[in-house]
């Protein structure tokens, strides 16, 4: 049993259109490297940093972004390696474990399809657009009585009664 704890810098983007782990981004990895009769299990966790666009506000932001691993490569030759497909079962290919597309794959799946800012994000303001995290408290706007913005409507401007 082996224990690595590495930080690499990751060699291209991951992610999905509103957010992301950029290239160059750091990925902590904390894993644990076992043999076993089959092959090597490989667990533990990678962290890395997220940058993303909030769909609520628009705003960019950063957000940490943990997977865990549990992963087998099977031994070349192994009752494993040859009873399953590739894409079932990773292989030890010359001695080498090829962690990264179990890394892609994982972030891919950790990463939200819908990110935000902050869970309790309030978004922009329906009727100005501002973004409400920033507004003052209680940004509001006069609303009319309806009836009474139709008749407003029909005054000239200089006429209208101030909203
Ligand atoms: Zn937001
Ligand atoms: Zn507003």
């Amino acid at each position: 049993m082996r224990e690595e704890r590495r930080s690499v810098a990751l060699p291209a983007r991951i992610g999905l259109d509103m957010i992301g782990i950029p290239a160059g981004e750091v990925l902590d990895m904390d894993l644990r490297l076992e043999a076993v009769s089959e092959g090597v299990l490989v667990t533990g966790s990678v962290h890395s940093e997220a940058t993303g666009e909030c769909v609520r506000c628009l705003e960019d932001f950063r957000d940490e972004v943990e997977i865990s691993v549990t992963e087998l490569f099977a031994y070349p030759g192994s009752a494993t390696s040859e009873t399953t497909d590739e894409d079932e079962v990773h292989r030890i290919e010359d001695e080498l474990i090829d962690l990264e597309p179990v890394i892609t794959d994982a972030f891919g799946l950790a990463l939200p399809l819908q990110p935000m800012c902050a869970d309790d994000c309030p978004g922009l303001c329906s009727e100005c657009g501002v973004r409400l995290a920033i507004a003052e408290s209680g940004h509001s706007h006069e609303i009319l009585d309806p009836r009474w913005a139709a008749l407003a409507d029909k005054l000239p401007s200089n006429e209208r009664p101030e909203a």
